[in-house]
């Protein structure tokens, strides 16, 4: 309120001249009351504005005792005193404007750190910050520009709209991080203008926005009119403020995504932890009763036999049953072998030497024809020429694992083919072929299968045994040999695995 500090002089000035006071009354000081008090309220507006008034309703007595008494001391004085209003109320205007404008910028900078913490629960905090920004500067437009480039960066612009183009001084900025300044945009050739051209100059500022990390982006004001040295050290002052401000928020913002991204691989970490607790748990029952099954069979038959005076022929059945159940822990035995062997991280040991693969078809085919009496085995000689070298050991447990399968997923009987030949679509490959037409495997089951553990549940096979091991040692021998293992199946129909090795031009 500029009113009070008028009246107030107003009425000093009619006293003064109601008392017929000479150029140096001491009331004339009282002046500098209403002065001060429009410079404290009003800055340097209403200060000066005050001051000259002052100055104007004490020329007169001033003026008038020059010309009645010539420069005097006296007369002096009451001179100074025209000018003395002017000064104060300038002078202590401007300082009030001073540290208001100072105090604004503390403002703006507080609540631009303010809004960026917040920035989580806002929509555009970027905005909300040269929304800020735009109001402490008193500018036409601003826009903030914070990431690597243009094209990536996060663009905020008040009013909105306003657009960065990659050939704009804001691009330049951010690329090199040196300030540019336009003293009338419109009619800057740098900068394309669109708007219609207006005799008030648009002066504009490209203020680079940086931090320990370096440019982090850029902060463009514009200003319609004179931009005077205060508003452009307030503008840089402020850029460096956000430049911190953001850098701030960014690191605030990853430090918090990187707690939940640790948060979330433990969780993960923990899940995986607890699911292989409970495969294990339910790895050891398996196991258990896998070698429980031939254990108690071992114990049964061996104590007939040892208790009872058996004809030979019950005597020899016992010990066939024996030898089958013997064979079945020791292929178990082995089975868990290999496996704390992968698991340990150790390669299998090959031997390669040559294999003569009739032979161990025929062995093979032989051995489960004579146990398996429900189902029919065949093999096709190997045509001449194909040979291979492979580790017999391991080549034979292969055969025997699918064999095996191939008679435990057909649990009605029927017909399993055993087969040796040059691979016809691998050239350079043999393979070696099992196939039954048992109850197949759905084809989503097929990438699994030969994965560890992994058993596929059928109605008929419920009481088939096993670990869930047996093809994936397939697969790790058959890699060993520098080859692999696949499968062809149809539910209901049937299924063919081929182990595919490195014929011998081929090493591994
Ligand atoms: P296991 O036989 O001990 O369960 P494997 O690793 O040998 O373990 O086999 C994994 C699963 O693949 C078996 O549980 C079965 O569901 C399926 N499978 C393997 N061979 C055949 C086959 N010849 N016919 C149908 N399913 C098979």
């Amino acid at each position: 309120m500029i009113a009070l500090p008028l009246l107030l002089l107003a009425g000093i000035a009619l006293t003064l001249a109601a008392g017929h006071q000479g150029p140096d009354s001491v009331l004339r000081h009282l002046y500098l009351v209403p002065t001060l008090w429009a410079g404290l309220t009003r800055g340097a507006l209403g200060g000066g504005l005050i001051g000259v008034l002052a100055g104007l309703l004490h020329a007169p007595i001033a003026l008038a005792s020059v010309e009645r008494m010539g420069l005097t001391s006296q007369t002096l004085d009451g001179l100074l005193s025209i000018g003395l209003p002017i000064v104060a109320g300038l002078l202590v205007g401007r300082l009030v404007d001073g540290s208001r404008a100072r105090a604004g910028r503390l403002a703006a900078v507080l609540a631009i750190q303010r809004r960026l913490d917040d920035g989580g629960g806002r929509e555009d905090p970027l905005g909300a910050v040269a929304e800020e920004l735009r109001g402490a500067l008193q500018a036409r437009r601003l826009a903030l520009l914070v990431g690597a480039d243009v094209h990536t960066g996060l663009l905020a612009a008040t009013p909105t709209g306003t657009l960065v183009d990659p050939d704009s001084a804001a691009a330049w900025t951010l690329r090199t991080g040196v300030p540019v300044r336009s003293v009338d945009l419109r009619a800057d050739p740098r900068i394309a203008a669109t708007e219609p051209l207006d005799p008030t100059p648009v002066r504009a500022l490209a203020l680079p926005l940086t931090s320990g990390a370096g440019v982090v982006g850029v902060m463009v004001v514009e200003w319609t009119g004179e931009l005077s040295r205060a508003t452009r050290a307030a503008a840089e002052e402020l850029a460096l403020h956000a430049g911190l401000a953001v850098e701030n928020a960014r690191l605030t913002r990853r430090q918090l995504h990187f707690g939940e991204e640790l948060e979330e691989k433990v969780a993960a970490a923990t899940g995986r932890l607890r699911e292989l607790d409970r495969a294990k748990t339910e790895f050891l029952s398996v196991v258990s009763h896998e070698l429980r099954t031939p254990l108690t069979a071992l114990q049964g038959f061996s104590e007939l036999l040892l208790r009872s005076a058996l004809a030979p022929d019950k005597a020899r059945r016992c010990l066939a049953y024996i030898h089958t159940e013997a064979c079945s822990l020791g292929r178990i035995v082995g089975e868990l072998l290999d496996l704390s062997r992968i698991e340990a991280g150790r390669a299998l040991e090959m031997k390669p030497e040559p294999v003569d693969l009739d032979g161990l078809m025929e062995r093979n085919v032989e051995m489960f024809a004579a146990e398996h009496r429900q189902h029919r085995f065949r093999w096709t000689p190997s045509p001449p020429g194909v040979e291979l070298r492979a580790d017999p050991d391991a080549l034979d447990r292969m055969l025997k694992n699918l064999l095996s399968n191939a008679v435990k997923y057909s649990p009605r009987g029927g017909e399993v083919l055993v087969s040796a030949s040059p691979a016809p679509d691998q050239p350079g490959m043999v393979e070696v072929a099992v196939e039954d037409d048992g109850v197949g495997i759905p084809a989503e089951q097929l990438s699994r299968i030969f994965d560890k553990y992994v058993r596929v549940a059928h109605p008929e096979t419920t009481s088939a045994r096993g670990l869930g091991l047996g093809l994936s040692l397939v697969r790790a021998l058959a890699e060993a040999h520098g080859g692999r293992v696949e499968v062809d199946s149809l539910p209901g129909k049937g299924s063919r695995f081929r182990v595919l090795l490195p014929g011998p031009d081929r090493h591994f």
